[in-house]
């Protein structure tokens, strides 16, 4: 059986993520660093299919390249209140992306 992620955010809803090793999902869960080579491509297929990303745990994460620009809306993507400590954001594009009361302690922009 499935568990639905336990993350609940502030003007998003329930994560709609599915829970792994603990009740949250792979990009809630604080544990498993996102540094594999899917991990780009998954997270970018997230955000273009509309659902949040806030309070997301990225500390780490290995995102060089990604591309996270909402194409078809006036707004950038919700990446609010996410641990992005010491990631890896070299060359990524993040037009209008709102990183509000996100972690960004050295991150590699
Ligand atoms: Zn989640």
């Amino acid at each position: 059986m499935t568990k639905q992620c336990s993350f609940v955010g502030t003007i998003t809803k329930r994560c709609p993520g599915t829970a792994e090793n603990s009740d949250l999902c792979h990009w809630h869960g604080p544990n498993e660093t996102k540094s594999r080579p899917r991990d780009r491509r998954d997270l970018e297929a997230w955000a273009k299919s509309g659902k949040s990303m806030e309070g997301f745990s990225l500390l780490h994460a290995d995102l060089e390249n990604i591309d996270l620009v909402n194409k078809d809306g006036d707004e950038g993507f919700n990446l609010i209140n996410a641990d992005l400590n010491h990631a890896n954001l070299r060359n990524s594009h993040l037009y209008n992306i709102n990183l509000k009361g996100s972690a960004l302690l050295k991150v590699d922009f």
